[in-house]
């Protein structure tokens, strides 16, 4: 089963599990091509009767309250990502010997022919902001491109809309890998791997497994992190078309076949003639935005995709210096009395926290929230020597409170006993009388923020605001 064409799909009983973001377009997108469609929801509330009944008025049937049950008939399964693969619908479906794909698998099913090939991007963190350098960057080479996956603009939509592009920039989340097994890149990158969503695959092994399928095929480039091992590691373990290549970014000098930095510079060690002697120029430092370490390597790993594809680097350096961060990574939001106040509310778990941690001397840290099971034993360590002092909020803040007083007994903290929303300004106020001039005031709370706001945005808004406050005041 697959292609776009019609015949393909005339009367094959598909289902699709879960209405949702990447539901209710599969659903579409299936019975336009003459599949008959059913919808099994988990949940039965106003909101999903509201889009069942939309999805009803097309003639697709759905099934709410039973997303166990697998429909009678059924000969695929399209699943949401975020869908468990230990749920009961996916044991039917593998006893009765079905395929179950993902959306990213059907958008890589239904792409035609001539479709522009992707460049992938996954890691437990810097993948939005990695997938938009490398589409700025290809943009700049003159490339018709879009940023799209697990961000923005949906793969259907991109693969089967109008607007006709040369290459993608593809974000793919570890659930949406997980569900498509024939996905193959033309080259992808991992940018890390730490602990995260293990509830959801399972294990560490089982989590890393599934990263490690964006490099299964690939044609040109498995883009790895030096500093990373496990990364290299899945390099090494993929089944990767002849003639494809293992580069390693370094924010360190670069050996052969990997991109790094050399006084300032990024340079390019492995798609330059020569590269025994020769490393290419390709930007600097500078034009990282904002140039913090991580940032760095995020750069380096769109750079090595933007290579892998072709691009000259001018385009690199003028990709890089086009793009600008989305809101709450690393955004700097005021200086106020000589104290730079920056909002990475997007650092929601600890490997975030401590790459954020990193880029500055002296902090004084805003922390806390939701911890999902995270330890913070090691991210407090690792950064106890830039910090000055650490004001705490949120449900699971006494877990850093025990870190800090473990490894970093010797820094201030306070523990603002708050998980309302308003506990932000005083979070803030705080911060502002523990810092002195030269410090960084810098929320990356290592955790999510839902026991307190409806999500990262509205908790990094609440903080500028907060900061603004300061600002008028001062
Ligand atoms: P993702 O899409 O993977 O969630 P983002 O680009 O949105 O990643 O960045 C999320 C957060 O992760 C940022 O706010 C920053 O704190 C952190 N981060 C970004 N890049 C990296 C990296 N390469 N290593 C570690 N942490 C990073």
């Amino acid at each position: 089963m697959g292609g776009g064409k019609v015949t393909d799909w005339q009367g094959k009983n598909v289902t699709v599990a879960g209405l949702g973001v990447s539901g209710i377009p599969a659903a579409k997108v299936l019975h336009g091509l003459s599949a008959k469609v059913t919808v099994v929801n988990d949940g039965d509330d106003a909101r999903a009767r509201a889009q069942a009944a939309e999805l009803e008025a097309l003639g697709i049937a759905v099934r709410l309250g039973d997303g166990a049950t697998l429909p009678e008939g059924t000969e695929l399964i399209v699943t949401a990502p975020g869908w468990k693969p230990d749920k009961p619908l996916f044991a039917a479906a593998r006893e009765a010997g079905l395929e179950i794909w993902g959306d990213v698998e059907l958008a890589w099913r239904l792409r035609g022919p001539d479709a522009a090939p992707w460049l992938a991007v996954t890691g437990t963190n810097g993948k939005t902001t990695t997938v938009q350098m490398l589409a700025s960057i290809l943009k700049a080479a003159g490339l018709r491109t879009a940023a799209v996956g697990n961000i923005g603009v949906s793969l259907l939509d991109a693969v089967l809309g109008e607007e006709q592009y040369d290459v993608l920039a593809v974000e793919l989340s570890s659930y949406q890998l997980h569900w498509a097994p024939s996905l193959r890149a033309h080259s992808a990158a991992v940018l890390n791997l730490a602990p995260d969503h293990l509830d959801w695959h399972g294990s560490m092994e089982a989590y890393a497994a599934d990263k490690g399928r964006i490099y299964e095929g690939n044609r040109v480039a498995c883009v790895y992190n030096v500093a990373d091992k496990a990364t290299e590691d899945l390099v090494r373990e993929a089944d990767v078309e002849e003639g494809c290549r293992a580069i390693g970014f370094t924010l360190g000098a670069p050996a052969l076949s990997q991109l790094g930095v050399v006084d300032g510079i990024l340079v390019d060690r492995a798609f330059v003639e020569n590269r025994q002697k020769n490393a290419q120029e390709l930007a600097e430092v500078s034009d990282v935005n904002p140039p913090a370490p991580h940032n760095i390597a995020n750069a380096l790993a769109a750079a090595a995709l933007a290579r892998a594809f072709g691009v000259p680097p001018t385009a690199v350096r003028d990709g890089l210096r086009a793009f600008t961060p989305d809101a709450h990574r690393i955004a700097h939001v005021a200086d106020v009395d000589g104290v730079a106040y920056v909002d990475d509310s997007k650092a929601t778990n600890t490997h975030a926290a401590e790459a954020s941690l990193a880029a500055y001397e002296s902090i004084v840290w805003i922390a806390g929230g939701l911890a999902k099971g995270a330890v913070f034993e090691e991210l407090v360590a690792k950064s106890a020597g830039r910090l000055r002092a650490a004001v705490l909020i949120g449900a699971d803040r006494g877990l850093i409170r025990e870190a800090l007083a473990r490894h970093a007994p010797e820094v201030p903290v306070v523990d603002l006993d708050r998980t309302d929303t308003g506990a932000m300004l005083a979070a803030v106020q705080e911060a502002r009388r523990l810092a002195v001039a030269g410090d960084t005031v810098l929320l990356a709370p290592a955790c999510a923020s839902m026991d307190m706001f409806a999500n990262y945005n509205q908790r990094g808004d609440a903080f500028a605001e907060a900061v603004r406050e300061l600002g008028a005041g001062a």
